[in-house]
């Protein structure tokens, strides 16, 4: 998908060219899984599919309107008086209404949507939708784009207007990644750094059902929650669960449960540590932190399901592939491998029917390398 091709869409819709073109990509973290909201590291990067908004402003008009082509509804609202509303658009109207809190004066406006991140599948079209319509409205507005406040902005829409209580890392890998770099985020701090990453990464997506996720994932932030506090009677300093460290878990004596998923954090947010450093030598991952990774989430954290670990285990067994893991919160959802370009596509291409044949669920894969995060792509000031 190309800016073009939101510029022909709007034409279509709207008879008129756009003032100005935004995008933004999905995002897939290579390692770093249940560290965010302990405080720890994570390291995403953004994908090449991408979620592009076009918009004219009409200051004249007395209404908003926006149309999607994922969707068949179309939006039309007030911009000076905007309220959830429990559709796809609250993702755009809430960034509306976050600019507006901030001072920008937004003009009504037109604006399409057109994109080629898949919805629902954990690749984050949510941060996609809010940083390219945050992006190309503060653009219209005549505002300077800060990337980093637009990515706290775009959280605070997520978590505060559309009710999904979700980390930063979405926000901030769609609106900061760079081209061949990975994202390195400190999640407590909100520090980042770009790491050199040019290796391909294969998304598999076990379209399983993911009905336990929700309440598993809120017994696991309960269980970490408890784990803290237990650590913390003998180490009052502790500032999160995620600089912890392993030896320190192992001598307080937790409940079996409970020092399973410390340990899980604690090694999770060092093996991200080990990945950047490796990365920063020679721009490759080692593969076998990434099944470390899966093993930990799979053993000691218990998110992972039958569907993940049968696709590690296949990417295991490829020569050329270096390594594997579940990505995302687990139980269900996408798992990646990385490696040589090559073998990748061959992994998907030959796991696929077999995959369908065992566990009654159509897959679907992507093969993407680090892309760049949100741009302005065409404007006409
Ligand atoms: P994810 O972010 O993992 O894709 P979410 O459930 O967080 O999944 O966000 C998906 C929702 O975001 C969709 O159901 C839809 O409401 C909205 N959305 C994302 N992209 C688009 C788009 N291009 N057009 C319309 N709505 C979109
Ligand atoms: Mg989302």
């Amino acid at each position: 998908m190309k800016p073009s091709d939101a510029r022909e869409f709007f034409r279509k819709t709207f008879g008129a060219d756009p003032d100005a073109i935004g995008s933004a990509p999905g995002r897939v973290n290579l390692i770093g899984e249940h560290t965010d909201y302990n405080g720890g590291q994570v390291l995403p990067i953004a994908i090449d599919r991408r979620t592009y908004v076009a918009i004219r402003a009409r200051p004249e008009a007395s209404a908003s309107k926006i149309v999607s082509s994922l969707e068949s509804t179309v939006a039309e609202f007030d911009v000076e008086n905007i309220a959830a509303s429990g559709n796809w658009w609250d993702y755009i109207t809430g960034v509306c209404s976050a600019l507006t809190a901030e001072g920008v004066r937004l003009p009504q406006f037109e604006a399409v949507v057109q994109s080629d991140v898949p919805t629902g599948s954990g690749l984050s079209s949510s941060a996609a939708l809010e940083l390219s319509a945050a992006i190309t409205l503060a653009q219209i507005a005549d505002e300077p784009i800060d990337l980093k406040k637009m990515a706290l902005l775009a959280w605070r829409v997520e978590t505060q207007f559309v009710g999904v209580a979700c980390g930063v890392m979405d926000q901030f890998a769609s609106a900061l990644c760079r081209d061949g770099h990975a994202l390195h985020l400190w999640c407590d701090t909100l520090e980042t750094e770009h790491v050199a990453m040019s290796e391909a990464v294969l998304i598999f997506d076990t379209a399983s059902p993911r009905s336990l996720r929700a309440s598993e994932f809120n017994k696991r932030r309960a269980e970490c929650e408890e784990a803290l506090l237990l650590l913390r009677a003998s180490n009052p300093a502790l500032a999160n669960l995620a600089e912890a460290d392993p030896e320190m878990i192992r001598r307080a004596h937790l409940p079996a449960t409970l020092e399973k998923r410390a340990l899980h954090v604690a090694q999770e947010n060092r093996r991200v540590e080990a990945v950047v450093q490796q990365l920063k030598r020679s721009h490759t991952l080692r593969g076998e932190l990434l099944y470390e990774s899966h093993e930990s989430l799979r053993d000691k954290y218990e998110c992972s399901t039958p569907e993940l670990d049968w696709f590690v285990e296949q990417a295991r067994k490829k020569r050329g592939i270096t390594g594997a893991r579940l990505t995302g919160a687990g139980w269900g959802g996408c798992a990646i491998a990385v490696g040589a370009r090559e073998a990748l596509d061959a992994l998907a291409h030959e796991i696929t029917p077999a995959y369908e044949q065992q566990f009654h669920h159509k897959p679907r894969s992507w093969l993407t390398s680090a892309s760049r995060g949100a741009s302005i792509e065409a404007t006409t000031k």
